[in-house]
């Protein structure tokens, strides 16, 4: 294949861009900025079950306190009859007795069933307070996903920008190459990561192999024009003022 030098250099250009281009790609990828928004989603996600979970609790609590509270109710009622009943003091004083002794043990149960209204009410509002803590966890971690999302999206902005430059330069450096010479470039470039490189103090600059003398001569006796490969990586090897030839 032939290409002029100025075009052979130009394929140094174009490979500088494409390398470019690939560093922006690979940042772009392993954004720590990423990592740490995806860090933060997981942790948001773990925060908002708990929420969720603490909800749960302290509305089955808040429905057990409802209940208690009828059920002391109810024995209260069933007393304040008896009561009524007593201090009217109509009835035989058997039945006035009976009343009595239901009386007593209304009293027992009122107080059991109390104790136990104390108790579950003691727990609802250790459930309301840990409620309130995850929830303030959960507005904590929102903020900080918010400001690690805002933090993410400037730097791919950044780097979005700029490969969108390099792009644009890209354009005329193509436009400016014989389609062959793209085509060989392209499909070395697609499987050893770089399709040129420059010879460069007698070494290849794609596999940093120096090159041995029969190779040297080889090369000093082509013709300007011809397009040369490294005999090591078969990238395409450009001739520079520097080549040490
Ligand atoms: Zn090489």
């Amino acid at each position: 294949m032939r290409a002029e030098p100025a075009q052979q250099q130009r394929l140094l250009d174009l490979q500088a861009l494409d390398t470019r281009l690939s560093q922006l790609d690979h940042r772009l990828r392993t954004l720590p900025e990423r990592a740490e928004v995806d860090r933060l989603a997981r942790e948001h996600q773990d925060v908002e079950d708990e929420v969720v979970r603490a909800r749960t609790a302290l509305s089955d609590l808040e429905r057990e306190v409802t209940k208690a509270e009828s059920d002391v109710q109810l024995v209260r009622d069933r007393a304040d009859r008896d009561r009524a009943r007593l201090e009217s003091g109509t009835g035989s004083s058997k039945d006035l007795q009976a009343l009595q002794h239901e009386l007593e043990s209304l009293a027992r149960r009122q107080s059991t069933l109390e104790d136990e209204q104390l108790e579950v009410m003691e727990r609802a509002e250790q459930a309301e307070s840990e409620l309130a803590r995850a929830e303030e966890r959960l507005a904590g971690v929102a903020e900080q996903l918010e400001r690690a999302t805002a933090q993410r999206d400037e730097v791919v902005g950044e780097l979005t920008s700029q490969r969108e430059e390099v792009e644009r330069s890209r354009e005329p450096v193509v436009g400016e190459l014989p389609a062959d010479l793209l085509a060989l470039y392209d499909r070395i470039r697609a499987t050893s990561g770089t399709g040129a490189a420059a010879l460069s103090r007698r070494s290849c600059g794609g596999c940093q192999l120096e090159l041995n003398t029969v190779e040297l001569g080889r090369i000093r006796a082509a013709d300007p024009d011809e397009v040369l490969r490294c005999e090591e990586c078969r990238r395409i090897l450009v001739r520079t003022p520097e080549s040490g030839l």
